[in-house]
């Protein structure tokens, strides 16, 4: 029998869990810097809704970008892939930390699709930082954001 509505409510807990990554204070200004540079360039005529992203690797390099939108809709880009999209065309591919840079005083929390390409290049301990214009953040991790994400080991099975 499947379960009714009240039967799922008896067993649904309400969790909150808010991670706090421990991080070097000029990592995430510099990152926070380059997100909001990135920010600048966002092609978003159709929403106006300009976000930035910059990702440091697990080896120091880092790299940014902004979200590019299409008229034909479905062909926009969030930055969070667009920042991918070049550390991957700069021959890296381990994400030590991302950072997203929204427009407003709203954390920018990054799409599915994007956890799914963050989770990719991460792994579960792998923090993601949320900033606002005014400089507010919200710590995390992909492992937090996506669990149980669908990585390549899970094609070996
Ligand atoms: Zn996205």
């Amino acid at each position: 029998m499947p379960p009714t509505f009240s039967h799922l409510i008896g067993k649904v807990k309400c969790i909150r869990r808010v991670t706090k990554v421990p991080m070097k204070k000029n990592n995430l200004e510099q990152l926070s810097q380059l997100a909001f540079d990135a920010q600048q360039h966002s092609h978003s005529p159709y929403s106006n809704f300009k976000v930035g992203a910059a990702i440091e690797t697990s080896t120091g390099e880092t790299f940014a970008g902004c979200n590019v939108e299409s008229a034909a809709f479905p062909l926009g880009q969030c930055a969070e892939a667009t920042a991918i999209g070049n550390m991957v065309s700069n021959g890296h591919k381990r994400i030590g930390h991302i950072v997203i840079a929204s427009p407003n005083e709203e954390m920018c929390f990054p799409c599915g699709g994007c956890r799914q390409k963050i989770a990719e290049f991460a792994s579960d301990d792998t923090p993601v930082t949320m900033v606002t214009k005014s400089g507010d953040s919200h710590e995390t991790t992909i492992g937090e954001l996506l669990p149980n994400a669908f990585r390549a080991h899970d094609l070996d099975k």
